[in-house]
């Protein structure tokens, strides 16, 4: 039966089966949560939106501007000057990113609320109460100059307090609020609602891709500008009123940018060294909504899915391709695994990089191990083929030579010289054993070659072991008797055996034979079959020469020979130990063997019974 050449492709499967689980469960860990963050940063500075006329601007309150007017104190006041000048400019909105709740000095409030009265679409701000799980409300002087009120609550990362994503939609204490950046964009687009869906959120003709996610709210991510969004300070305001031009039909967001006061700075993936005003992160925010500049998170069944095929096509690579073709694949399956963000990027979809990295890298370097250590494998196996070929032909010439060497001199005597009748019939005789002693040579030597390739077929057969006992102990009987040695049957039991009749012979004989070839005379060989469980045990015991602990080890590799059975002069190849125990293995068997130096040696063949049989103890 000739042994199937395919190469074996499930364990590349298996092998990208692994690595799939490797790296999903690598992609979900925090570790991976932040280098999918930062190159997510990346790849937002890497791919800036375009620049058009932007909506919004910034009216800060800078260092200047608190230096010059009072500073924190008399904030109020200068912010109700600030309202006043931008008047004539007409702004579409105008946003208040200062929590306003508390009353303070009377002058100031009632000036401040005498400005927002004059100021259409104005939006002021709220926020939690920290630990309290409270909206802090705006001042009631002040609320009822507010066509609305949005929240200015802060969403950063939790690994690493970058600003990323913005709650457009945020509750707290039973009261729901909007975005102050949303709020900001509905009154510029003069629409009277905000129509939610559990999908999206609706304002005049734009749909905002927004799905409310539990109790994160309506996450947006912010496509942060790579450009500043236009700034105008309230002292230049104030001092040059000529200034509110470069607010006119804008959104203004008005706050406080000064390095000491503002204390809702933050972290962006377009901050350098220092982190965003608040009133800045509000109108990215705007600006991403005015501009649909709109980006989403890929589903977590499309990750799974990227890295399942990537995982899978390195494993059909590598399974059907080998070498540099291979190699050259699976480098692009990489480098596909680090293009598919910034191409997903391009269309809008947030996609990680570690899990589908991790899938490409891990499939393609446990794939290429696997298949350089098979090819490892088989080269060290067709080494070991060719030295033990080698080693193979060099004993057969070396073995070959002693009968060749008798055939031939045999022959010459008998052609060169007159001899009488009784000695040509002798040299006769000898060559005619010496050629079947190499025959037998020959046909040892391919016998064993066959089995070890598969070439030689195995029966399946029910035959009774007895029976095969039986009949080797008849064929050994002659050589018994020439070296007056009792060749002795035991225990026979009568169970049948499923496999090869014929080599199951082949074995027992060759047990007998070397038994009978390695005692001396007088000496007793005996056979016993016993069934242990469901295992028979066919011992052949002799009381022969045995060998030492280390040989034992070597018997049964092809060619070796002990010293002693060297030295007792029986003629062997040291092969049919090998063959022997191929039949025992192919027969799902083993061989053990207990000796020592001269007081014998037990080989014992144990071999799984035939199912179907039951045993019955028969006393040969
Ligand atoms: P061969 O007998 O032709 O040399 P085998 O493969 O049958 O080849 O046996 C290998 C070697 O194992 C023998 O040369 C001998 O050294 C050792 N051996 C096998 N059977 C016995 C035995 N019954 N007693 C002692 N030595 C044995």
């Amino acid at each position: 039966m000739a042994k199937s050449a395919a190469r074996p492709i499930l364990p590349y499967y298996l092998i990208a089966a692994l690595c799939l689980a490797a790296a999903l469960i690598a992609g979900w860990t925090p570790l991976a949560g932040r280098i999918d963050n930062y190159h997510y940063d990346w790849t937002l500075r890497l791919y800036p939106p375009p620049e058009p006329a932007l909506e919004s601007a910034i009216l800060e309150i800078d260092d200047l501007t608190l230096l010059r007017y009072g500073g924190a104190r008399n904030l109020r006041r200068t912010l109700a000057l600030a309202l006043d000048r931008l008047a004539p400019a007409k702004p579409r909105a105008v946003a208040i990113d200062l929590i306003l709740a508390e009353e303070s000095d009377a002058d100031q409030d009632h000036a401040l609320s005498a400005a927002m009265s004059r100021t259409p679409n104005l939006i002021l701000s709220s926020d939690l109460i920290a630990n309290a799980g409270q909206w802090e409300e705006p001042y009631t002087l002040f609320r009822p100059f507010a066509k609305a009120v949005g929240h200015v609550h802060a969403d950063p990362d939790r690994y690493d307090g970058i600003s990323r994503e913005v709650q457009l939609e945020k509750a707290a204490h039973r009261l729901r609020r909007w975005a102050l950046a949303l709020e900001a964009f509905r009154l510029a687009r003069g629409a009277p609602d905000i129509i939610e869906s559990a999908s999206d959120l609706r304002i005049g003709g734009l749909v905002i891709p927004v799905p409310r996610r539990g109790n994160r709210g309506r996450p947006m991510f912010i496509r942060y500008r790579g450009h500043p969004i236009p700034r105008v300070s309230v002292r230049q305001l104030i001092e040059d009123p000529a200034t509110a031009r470069r607010l006119s039909g804008k959104v203004v967001f008005v706050g406080v940018t000064s390095q000491s006061q503002a204390r809702d700075r933050l972290m962006t993936p377009v901050s350098t060294i220092t982190p965003m005003p608040g009133v800045e992160i509000h109108a990215h925010i705007y600006e991403t909504i005015a501009q649909r500049e709109f980006l989403w998170p890929a589903g977590n069944v499309s990750i799974v899915l990227a890295c399942l095929m990537l995982a899978m096509v390195t494993a059909t690579v590598f399974a059907f391709l080998t070498g540099w073709q291979a190699y050259g694949v699976g480098a692009i399956q990489i480098l596909w695994a680090h293009a598919l963000p910034h191409l997903l990027f391009q269309s809008g979809i947030i996609f990680p990089l570690l899990a589908p990295a991790a899938s490409a890298w891990l499939s393609v370097i446990c794939c290429a191990a696997w298949q350089y250590s098979l090819t490892r494998k088989q080269l060290s196996k067709s080494e070991a083929d060719r030295s033990r070929y080698q080693q193979a032909i060099h004993f057969v010439s070396h073995e070959m030579r002693s009968p060749l060497t008798a055939i031939q001199g045999s022959s010459e005597l008998m052609s060169r010289y007159n001899l009488s009748d009784e000695k040509r019939k002798q040299i006769a005789q000898m060559i005619n054993s010496e050629s079947k002693r190499l025959a037998r040579m020959i046909q040892a030597f391919l016998d064993v070659e066959r089995l070890g390739e598969g070439q030689m077929e195995l029966k399946r057969e029910p035959f009774s072991a007895r029976d095969v006992v039986i009949v080797c102990l008849e064929r050994a009987r002659p050589l018994a008797v020439k070296k007056r040695i009792r060749l002795e049957a035991g225990e026979l039991s009568a169970d049948e055996l499923l496999g090869d009749r014929e080599l199951m012979e082949y074995a027992v004989y060759n047990l007998l034979t070397n038994a009978v070839k390695y005692s001396p005379p007088e000496t007793q060989v005996l056979v016993t079959m016993r069934r242990l469980g469901e295992r028979l045990h066919l011992a052949v015991r002799d009381q022969g020469i045995g060998m030492d602990e280390k040989e034992l080890t070597r018997i049964g590799t092809k060619f070796y020979r002990t010293t002693a059975a060297e030295k007792s002069g029986e003629v062997g190849t040291g092969i049919g130990l090998s063959i022997v125990n191929q039949i025992v293995e192919r027969h799902g068997g083993r061989i053990e063997v207990a000796s020592a130096p001269g007081s014998g040696s037990c080989f014992t063949i144990i071999v799984p019974l035939h199912a179907a049989k039951p045993a019955a103890e028969v006393k040969g």
